[in-house]
């Protein structure tokens, strides 16, 4: 028996414990530790990575999601009370960033086959107080954006995107030149362009921290300043106030990390990418359903691999006593978490019958992936989950 963790740290601290140990110590050296020069380091390059014009770092990626929107309020994009679209498959903090901005989240069905919001679904779902979509490209898989931002410039909404499992998927090869490439989202389609994107660095994100982080990344440099504004007590100039805002910002030993990380995302990512198309090629279980390989291997970096299973429990209890560790994203979904007890009847939440959502919490387990697997456990992974029977 072999045993196989659903996601390993070590190796990232194995291969980078001596730049991580000299970024820590830079900062103690600094002595500057909020909103110096790492978090504006970090910004840069991210944003460059991203091939956006604007990063701004932020406490966690629940506040990047409510800050993005915040600001769009503050700008007067959109007002207090309007709708918008979230898909009904995603991790609860997407539906709680909405509610913060004191919006309306309108939960649509996912795709049964890529998980992520069903672009088809848009129409029946918009009413007269709909204003914006706030796509997540959950499990790494970007959404069908072309299709998303057509609707929403027909019907001028604006676009979002929950990117705190897609860091560095992209829809476009690279164009190289700068360091990192031309990547991300939708950078050569003007018409498919999400208005900002939020990001999460919780430590097993795809780009991890060594605590919570977060960032908004936009080519909007005005919405890029009003967040960094609201994340900061709603200030620009110390002691002065514009806007009624938090406390949410990038610390300088986060950003040091994530600086020292970011050159190796990518190859992390193709990691991933490789593990992925190892277990469609070879899990044949007529049990166990994958998700497939999109058509461009790029757009998917593949934050959790997701099987479906009629008998999920038994199957997560049957790779248990095999040795390999399973989670599950989600075994409940937002609509269905007692926080939003009786917020259908209050208005505060929007949806009809979401039968695809609750079948995918009642089916899905994650197996193990991440950079730090090796070809015998990606192996090993197969032949066991192979060898389930009801
Ligand atoms: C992790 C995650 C978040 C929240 O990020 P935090 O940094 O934990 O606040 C939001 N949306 C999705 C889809 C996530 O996976």
């Amino acid at each position: 028996m072999m045993n196989v963790p659903f996601y390993s740290l070590d190796y990232v601290n194995r291969t980078l414990g001596d730049a991580l140990r000299e970024s820590f110590s830079d900062v103690l050296d600094s002595k500057w530790f909020i909103r110096g020069s790492r978090c504006a380091a970090f910004e840069e390059a991210f944003a460059a990575y991203c091939g956006k014009k604007a990063c701004v770092g932020v406490g966690n990626g629940l506040d990047a999601l409510t800050l993005m929107l915040k600001a769009s309020i503050q700008l007067g994009r959109l007002q207090p009370g309007d709708e918008v679209i979230v898909p009904a498959n995603t991790f609860v903090a997407t539906v709680l960033a909405v509610r913060a901005a004191g919006l309306v989240p309108v939960l649509v069905e996912p795709n049964p086959e890529t998980c992520v919001l069903d672009a088809s679904r848009l129409t029946d779902a918009c009413s007269a107080r709909t204003r914006a979509v706030l796509v997540v490209h959950l499990y790494g898989r970007l959404s069908d954006m072309p299709a998303i931002c057509e609707f929403a410039k027909a019907k001028g909404l604006l676009v979002f995107e929950d990117a705190a499992q897609s860091h560095g998927a992209s829809s476009s090869e690279r164009s190289g030149g700068d360091p990192y490439g031309s990547v991300l989202q939708m950078t050569n389609d003007a018409n498919a362009k999400s208005a900002a994107a939020a990001y999460s660095f919780y430590p097993t994100k795809n780009l991890g921290a060594m605590g919570d982080g977060g960032a908004v990344v936009t080519d909007d440099l005005e919405l890029a300043q009003v967040v960094k504004s609201l994340g900061n007590y709603g200030s620009v100039e110390k002691y002065v106030n514009q806007y009624v805002g938090v406390n949410s910002r990038l610390d300088e030993i986060q950003a040091a990390v994530l600086l020292a990380k970011l050159p190796h995302l990518d190859s992390w990512n193709a990691r991933r990418q490789e593990i992925a198309a190892r277990y469609c090629a070879e899990i044949k279980n007529p049990l166990v359903r994958v998700t497939p390989v999109p058509a461009n291997p790029k757009s998917h970096v593949w934050h959790v691999f997701p099987v479906f299973c009629d008998t999920r429990d038994d199957l997560q209890k049957f790779l248990k006593e095999r040795g390999v560790e399973t989670l599950i994203h989600y075994p409940i979904p937002p609509h269905l978490q007692e926080a939003f007890d009786g917020a259908l009847s209050r208005g505060e939440l929007r949806y009809g019958p979401l039968p695809i959502a609750e079948e995918l919490a009642r089916t899905e387990l994650s197996i193990p992936m991440g950079p730090a697997m090796t070809d015998e456990q990606v192996s090993y992974v197969i032949e066991v989950i192979n060898s389930y029977k009801a």
